[in-house]
C-alpha cells in the first residue's frame, strides 16, 4: 500500500465512523490528502438509526455546501415513505399509556438519520482510492517527523498525522494511552431490531407515533422506546429498547462488552416490566415476537482523556476524535453529533495547518476548540442517564409540577 506519489504525505483516518467519514469529506472538499481505512467491509449494515442535532449537522453541511433539505432526502429514516426524519419527543407513562406532554424534550432541529445512509452520504463524497475498507490498524509506529500505520496484512502506510477514530475501543488508543480506558455506568439497555409490513406499523403504532420516527416512555425506573431505522411503502424496520438501571450480570466485570442476548434471556429481562405495561409498550415487548428478533444488551459506557494525554501526543502527530477519546453512553448521549462536530471542527483546523505548514499548531486549536465541549458532552449525558431512572412516581409528579406552571 503506498500513498499516491508527488502530494505531501497524507492524514491517515483510522476508523470510518462517523467522525472519520465527517473528518475526511471536508478533507476531500477542501483538496487535503487523506486515506481513510476500517475493519469493516463497506457492505456492512449499521442496522440503527441516529438522532442528529442542528448544533452538529448544521455546520458540517455548512462546511461542504449541502443543502439541508438534499441531507435528510439522503440520510433520513422514512424518505422512502415522503419524510424528513421528523422527530416528537413526546414522552409516555409507560403503565397508563398517557401523553406527559409538559416533559417533553424536543429542543432545537433535530431528526432521525438511518446510520448506513449517513455513512453512504460521506462515503460517496470521497475519491475510491483513497477509502479502504477491511483494513484493520494493528500497530502505530512514531517516527518523529511522521507516523506509520501498520495493518493486519502486513501493509504500512506512512502521513504526517494520523488521526484516531476507531470508536470507544480504539487500538490507537489502546497502543498509546492503554490506561485510558472508558468506565462502564451501572445502566443496560436490551434492544431489539424488527422488520414488519408497513400495514402492521401503521395499524398497531400509527396512532401513537403520530408521524414521528421515535417514541418513547418513562416506566418505573425504566424506558421504552421504539426508533424507526428506514420506513418503506412495504416493510418498517425498527429497534425497540428497554433501559433499566444496574450492571447487565452479576459483576461489572460481566457487562463489559455488546453481545447477542438470547431470546430466553431477553424474555427473562423484560417478563415482569411487561406486565406492568400499556399498549402500545406491552405489544412492543410480547414473547412471541421477542422470539423473532435480532437481540442485544448493550452496557452503558463513558470515557475522558486527560487534557495532558492527547496533549503529549500532538509531537508524535497523533490527534485523537470521537468515541474514541470521548464515549457517551448510547443511551441519553450525543457521542455521534460531538463525532460530526469533531470532523468539522478538525478539517478546519487542518485547513489553516496546512496553509501555514504548522499541523501542530492546527492540532493545538482543535484541541482548544474541542476538548472542553467533550468535557461537557459526558458530564451530560451520565447525567441524564442517571435520571432516567426514577420511579414512576417522580416522574408523574414532574409532570404535574410542569403542568401547573
Ligand atoms: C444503538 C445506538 C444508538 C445510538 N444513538 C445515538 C444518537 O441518537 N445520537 C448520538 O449522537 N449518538 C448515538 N449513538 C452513539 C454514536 O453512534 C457514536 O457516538 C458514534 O458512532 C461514534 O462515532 P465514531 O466515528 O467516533 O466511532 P464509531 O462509529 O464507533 O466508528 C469507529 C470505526 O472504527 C473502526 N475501527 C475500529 N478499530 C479499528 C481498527 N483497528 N482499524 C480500522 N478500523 C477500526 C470501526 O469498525 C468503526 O467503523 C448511538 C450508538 C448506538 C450503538
Amino acid at each position: 500500500m503506498s500513498a499516491v506519489t508527488n502530494e505531501p504525505l497524507p492524514v491517515l483516518i483510522i476508523g470510518a465512523g462517523i467522525s472519520g467519514l465527517s473528518l475526511a469529506s471536508l478533507l476531500e472538499h477542501r483538496g487535503i490528502p487523506f486515506h481513510i481505512f476500517d475493519t469493516l467491509p463497506r457492505s456492512h449494515s449499521q442496522g440503527y438509526s441516529i438522532t442528529l442535532r442542528w448544533w452538529a449537522f448544521e455546520p458540517l453541511l455548512n462546511a461542504l455546501g449541502v443543502d439541508e433539505q438534499d441531507f435528510r432526502a439522503a440520510v433520513a429514516t422514512d424518505v422512502a415513505v415522503g419524510g424528513d426524519g421528523y422527530l416528537q419527543i413526546m414522552l409516555r407513562d409507560a403503565h397508563t399509556g398517557e401523553k406527559l406532554p409538559a416533559l417533553q424534550t424536543n429542543e432545537g432541529k433535530l431528526f432521525r438519520a438511518n446510520r448506513t445512509e449517513l455513512r453512504e452520504f460521506f462515503v460517496r463524497r470521497l475519491s475510491p482510492d483513497r477509502v479502504h475498507f477491511e483494513c484493520e490498524l494493528t500497530d502505530v509506529i512514531l517516527d518523529g517527523d511522521s507516523v506509520t500505520a501498520v495493518f493486519s496484512n502486513g501493509q504500512m502506510m506512512k502521513g504526517r498525522l494520523l488521526v484516531a477514530a476507531d470508536g470507544v475501543r480504539s487500538t490507537v488508543r489502546s497502543k498509546l494511552e492503554p490506561e485510558a480506558e472508558p468506565v462502564l455506568l451501572p445502566a443496560t439497555v436490551y434492544m431489539g431490531q424488527r422488520r414488519v409490513p408497513t400495514s402492521e406499523y401503521n395499524h398497531e403504532l400509527g396512532g401513537y407515533v403520530e408521524g414521528s420516527n421515535a417514541l418513547v416512555a418513562v416506566g418505573n425506573q425504566c424506558i421504552i422506546g421504539l426508533q424507526v431505522v428506514k420506513h418503506t411503502p412495504e416493510t418498517v424496520d425498527y429497534s425497540w429498547m428497554y433501559s433499566r438501571p444496574g450492571f447487565h450480570g452479576s459483576s461489572e466485570k460481566e457487562s463489559t462488552r455488546t453481545s447477542v442476548a438470547s431470546s430466553e434471556e431477553m424474555v427473562s429481562a423484560v417478563t415482569d416490566v411487561r406486565l406492568a405495561l400499556a399498549e402500545p409498550f406491552k405489544g412492543l415487548l410480547s414473547e412471541d415476537r421477542i422470539r423473532n428478533d435480532a437481540l442485544y444488551h448493550w452496557p452503558m459506557r463513558s470515557l475522558r482523556v486527560p487534557r495532558e494525554l492527547v496533549q503529549k501526543r500532538i509531537d508524535s502527530n497523533v490527534v485523537f476524535i470521537g468515541d474514541a477519546v470521548h464515549a457517551m453512553p448510547i443511551f441519553a448521549g450525543e457521542g455521534g453529533n460531538h463525532g460530526l462536530l469533531d470532523g468539522v471542527q478538525l478539517a478546519e483546523s487542518l485547513k489553516v495547518g496546512v496553509e501555514q505548514n504548522n499541523i501542530d499548531d492546527a492540532v493545538q486549536s482543535f484541541y482548544d476548540d474541542a476538548y472542553e465541549r467533550w468535557q461537557k458532552g459526558v458530564e451530560d449525558s451520565e447525567k441524564r442517564l442517571n435520571d432516567m431512572h426514577q420511579p414512576i412516581e417522580v416522574w408523574r409528579k414532574l409532570s404535574e409540577k410542569k403542568m401547573a406552571k
